[in-house]
């Protein structure tokens, strides 16, 4: 870890820790395009064993529980906080018993709300090295693809006091066990998670997939030399991490891009299993890889 993120890691402690009795919620609602729309309310549900949907309809965040703490992927937008506590309420759980915040990447409409969440909560949040300088930050960094649409468009609200995760590394809070998989790529901090959900003698592997699409500002060129976080090896490397992990069942921070929808429909329908689905990770690694070529190929145009 940098010199440079270690002291600020420790300032942001000092203030969190000094703040933590009177936290004012900083809910600050983010205008976009897309914003309302995908804060749009909806009912909590069980997606297998312990893992639940528990994020607006069109941002997910995920909650993982135990009988001794729950861990929370994702904080969808600032406004999405209250939508995220409210949805933890109706399954029944507190949100005071999450003990680990984790995000996938470090854009408004997943990180928004996380500053919020961890008010809430008191949680650890735990996250890359390069998703902290942007957490700190309160918007990307400048090498990030879509850092060039600006401080306005881009920024969230700030988060201090953070632990910093390495490939590989793995989380645990009781029995839940969840795995760090650094994916950069759509963001140079992009992390995926999986860990293993069981009921009945049952166990599924989940994967919580990061946003592997290339989209950028106009300027922004993957095939630029100089961007070495997000270079073509390193986003081609983060498609063939998915590719290879084991995944009975796929998440990721759109739920489109699992078509959480058709799959809920299938619940719905009777079929206990609607998410399961083996060939989720392989297809979504495949068309990651279609729209990466796709974008090399404009790029050399
Ligand atoms: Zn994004």
């Amino acid at each position: 870890m940098s010199r440079y993120i270690q002291v600020v890691l420790l300032v942001g402690w000092l203030v969190t820790a000094l703040n933590a009795e009177t936290a004012e919620l900083t809910y600050q609602p983010k205008q976009c395009f897309m914003c309302e729309r995908w804060n749009k309310p909806m009912e909590p549900f069980q997606i297998a064993c312990n893992t639940y949907y528990v994020g607006p309809a069109g941002l997910s965040s995920i909650l993982i529980t135990s009988d001794a703490g729950h861990i929370l992927i994702d904080g969808g937008l600032p406004q999405s906080a209250a939508v995220i506590d409210a949805n933890i309420s109706k399954l029944g759980f507190d949100i005071k018993d999450v003990r680990l915040i984790v995000n996938s990447h470090t854009h408004f409409d997943h990180a928004g709300g996380i500053a919020d969440l961890q008010k809430l909560s008191q949680a650890t949040v735990a996250v890359s090295a390069a998703s902290a300088e942007a957490l700190i930050n309160g918007g990307p960094t400048d090498d990030d693809p879509q850092f060039a649409f600006g401080r306005r468009a881009n920024s969230f609200p700030v988060v201090h006091n953070m632990q910093i995760v390495d490939d590989g590394e793995e989380l645990r809070v009781g029995p839940i066990r969840i795995t760090a998989h650094l994916t950069p790529g759509h963001t140079p901090g992009g992390t995926s998670w999986s860990w293993q959900s069981c009921e009945s003698g049952r166990c599924f592997d989940m994967v919580y997939a990061d946003s592997l699409n290339p989209v950028s500002a106009p300027e922004f060129r993957f095939t630029d030399a100089d961007n070495q976080r997000v270079s073509i090896n390193t986003f081609r490397h983060s498609i063939e991490t998915i590719r290879e992990l084991s995944c009975d069942i796929l998440l990721s921070p759109h739920p489109g891009y699992f078509d959480m929808q058709g799959k809920m429909k299938l619940k719905h329908e009777g079929n206990i299993d609607a998410f399961v689905d083996a060939g989720a990770c392989r297809r979504y690694a495949d068309s990651a890889l279609q729209q990466l070529e796709r974008r090399i190929a404009q790029e050399s145009e």
